[in-house]
């Protein structure tokens, strides 16, 4: 008997931990929110496939928490989503977005989605009144979504990616070819642009890897006979980028050209736009 409550204290403490870690995080992030304290949108930078200009930036949150540090999103933005706080989260990201925007107009700003935002039948109405708002051109402003967002309603989802299609702003496909019917949405949405994911990207330049190559060269051929432009993310280095370029990827981002940098930093990276 006392094994077992043993066994049992063994199986339930890291679940505890799990509920506890994940109440302290909803808890200071709606602190955050409010005070505006420690929440940062750092911009990284997407460039035409030659590898210059920059065209655009991809807007991503960072959270620098007094005492433990920077918080990854891929901790605090699930738990955002489990708690809606990634409601006023996101209205706060496409707010600074606007911002940017504002200050860079030649420059696109890119904003991910996530899917539990478009769960309001309000949603697209209200990134329009924002936009305006902010005094931002749609047209600047693209959004990215993922494949989970079009899995979670379609008829419903449809509608609010026309009516902002139709407002201006464009429509990017992330993470593209991970998901289980990247194809099938492809028919399905009218999307303006996809961004193969990072998984592709990486494998290129290993010798062993040349179904990587193989599936973008695919998937470019495919995006532009589709009329989309096709953009690859995490180039690391030159070999990739120079893959890339040579299999007509229209545009580029990834650690090589740019990390995620604050917004006063991109002047210079405009200087001098090919690498940091
Ligand atoms: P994502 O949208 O796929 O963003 C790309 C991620 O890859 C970013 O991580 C970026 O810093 C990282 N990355 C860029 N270039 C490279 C590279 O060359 N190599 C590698 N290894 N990584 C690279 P980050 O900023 O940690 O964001 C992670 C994810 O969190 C994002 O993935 C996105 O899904 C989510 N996220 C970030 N900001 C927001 C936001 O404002 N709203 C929502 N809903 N999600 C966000
Ligand atoms: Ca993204
Ligand atoms: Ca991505
Ligand atoms: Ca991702």
């Amino acid at each position: 008997k006392d094994e077992g409550r043993d066994c049992h204290r063994y199986f339930t403490r890291p679940m505890d931990d799990t509920i506890k870690r994940r109440a302290i995080i909803e808890e200071e992030l709606r602190t955050a929110l409010v005070s505006g304290e420690g929440l940062k949108v750092f911009y990284q930078p997407q460039v035409a496939g030659a590898g210059d200009p920059m065209i655009g930036l991809e807007a991503l949150i960072r959270w620098e928490h007094p005492t433990r540090g920077l918080i990854t999103p891929d901790q605090f933005i699930p738990v955002a989503e489990e708690t809606g706080l990634i409601v006023p989260l996101g209205e706060w990201v496409l707010r600074q977005a606007c911002a940017t925007s504002r200050r860079w107009p030649h420059l696109f700003v890119a904003v991910n989605l996530s899917p539990v935002q478009f769960r309001s039948s309000e949603f697209a109405k209200r990134v329009i009144e924002i936009v305006r708002e902010c005094g931002a051109d749609p047209h600047r402003i693209e959004l990215e979504v993922t494949e989970g967002t079009l899995l979670e309603n379609d008829e419903f989802t449809r509608g609010a990616l026309d009516t902002l299609r139709v407002a201006g702003f464009r429509i990017a496909l992330d993470d593209f070819g991970t998901g289980y019917s990247s194809l099938s949405y492809l028919r399905q949405y009218e999307v303006d642009k996809i961004k193969i994911d990072r998984s592709f990207t990486q494998h290129l330049g290993h010798a062993a890897d040349e179904d990587s190559a193989a599936i973008i060269t695919a998937i470019v051929a495919l995006g532009h006979t589709l009329g989309l432009t096709v953009a690859a993310e995490g180039v690391e280095t030159e070999d990739q980028w120079q893959a890339l370029a040579a299999m007509g990827c229209d545009e580029l981002q990834g650690y090589l050209f740019s990390r995620a940098i604050p917004e006063d930093e991109v002047a210079d990276l405009l200087v001098t736009p090919h690498r940091v």
